[in-house]
């Protein structure tokens, strides 16, 4: 009896020990998905020869921020993507001209001098503390006497300080632990700086009005086209909120708003309400939109628009976990619903002022048919047309997780 005992409770010890295993390749399995998508996001204060400086917008991990015959001043460097539960986070240091080396910030604060203007960086530190130190490696490099000095990683020192050289662009990533150096950087054209997703760069004046178009539901074969058209002929910028599910069929349109310098933001897979939607649907259907990006641009979006506007605490909070500050609007067009060029027209026209965010669809020819009218129209009124990010870059930023209808 006693010896029957004993067998069970050793076939029970067994089975324990597989529950163990199974968990431990769960686990094990979930941090290597964790691994892939934590990435670092920047941006640097621009100081200027001539008159214009500003703030690039946020721009993804391992692309490189760089503005031919400019320099930054100021820097700021974030997260996306942390795994649940994982405590730590970015912090880094900059050596200023004529400064030396700044107190260490962290977690998208300003370090520099974008307030004083003209002093160049020299070099920076940057590294991960907490938990993320134990999982993952960031790694950078800087744009130094027409070249980018080789990666260094958590807490060294790229750039040289103290011998008259300045900082001219810089690049940061993140790998998981000892998966080694990333490799070649994105490159953002030259004389597009940040051309992705908005940037303080180009010329935009921040004492003057501006106004942010936006198109949802896109790309459309004839109709986006059309609208580029018109934007670029124009000068103007706008943002293009895509559906991931038209991405493939688009992807020419993507590579020509991000080489425009127009904005890429996420409008999920397939046009989902996230309100009725699992946090694991929402997390896919931004997730998977984010990547057909990529994949189409070689860029990642910043922002994303909830379809149909709908918004709860729930979805507030799977989008502020994924990076995203929400986008809604301040003049909605109704164009989807009267398909009226003239309507949409005097729905702008009638009630447009500095900082709104505007709602257009770019799959219809009637909003394209009042791009063609409202566009130039807007700048003869002394508008500058830009993307959400960079309006938001001049007028405060924006938090992952908050909603923002207008940039005043
Ligand atoms: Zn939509």
């Amino acid at each position: 009896m006693l010896q029957k005992w004993k067998q069970k409770i050793q076939g029970l010890h067994y089975i324990g020990v597989l529950l163990c295993m199974c968990m431990f390749v769960v686990c094990t399995s979930m941090q290597v998905k964790a691994n892939t998508q934590l990435q670092a996001v920047y941006s640097a204060f621009f100081a200027a020869e001539g008159a214009k400086a500003g703030w690039s917008a946020e721009i993804q991990d391992n692309t490189k921020l760089y503005v031919q015959g400019n320099y930054p001043s100021a820097l700021r460097i974030g997260l996306v993507g942390q795994p649940e539960g994982m405590s730590g986070t970015v912090v880094y240091q900059v050596n200023l001209s004529g400064s030396g080396w700044l107190p260490a910030v962290e977690n998208r604060a300003e370090t520099g001098a974008a307030d004083l203007g003209q002093q160049p960086l020299e070099s920076v530190k940057v590294w991960l503390n907490g938990d993320l130190a134990n999982h993952y490696d960031i790694y950078y490099r800087v744009l130094q006497n027409g070249a980018f000095t080789p990666w260094v990683k958590n807490g060294e020192e790229a750039g040289s300080h103290g011998v008259g050289t300045r900082i001219e662009g810089l690049v940061f990533a993140i790998r998981g632990k000892d998966a080694g150096e990333p490799g070649e950087s994105l490159e953002l054209p030259a004389d597009k700086p940040a051309a992705s997703q908005g940037t303080g760069t180009r010329n935009i004046d921040p004492s003057k009005p501006m106004i942010a178009l936006t198109y949802d539901d896109g790309p459309h074969t004839a109709h986006t086209s059309r609208i580029l058209d018109i934007l670029d002929a124009h000068g103007a910028k706008a943002t293009f909120y895509v559906i991931g599910q038209e991405v493939g069929k688009g992807a020419n349109l993507l590579q020509r708003m991000a080489a425009g310098g127009h904005e890429i933001g996420n409008h999920t897979w397939a046009h989902q309400n996230l309100t009725k939607q699992s946090a694991a649907q929402r997390k896919e259907a931004l997730h998977m939109t984010a990547a057909a990006i990529e994949q189409a641009a070689g860029i990642r979006p910043t922002t994303m628009r909830a379809p149909y506007g709908a918004l709860d605490e729930k979805v507030k909070e799977s989008i502020g976990s994924l990076g995203y500050p929400s986008i809604l609007w301040s003049i909605d067009t109704l164009d989807w619903k009267h398909k009226n060029a003239q309507t949409t027209v005097d729905t702008v026209l009638s009630q447009v002022k500095d900082g709104d965010i505007i709602l257009m669809h770019d799959v219809y020819g009637a909003t394209a048919d009042a791009s063609a009218v409202l566009i130039p129209e807007l700048i003869g009124r002394g508008y500058q047309l830009v993307t959400v990010s960079e309006m938001a870059s001049l007028r405060g930023g924006m938090q992952a997780g908050s909603n923002y209808r207008r940039f005043r």
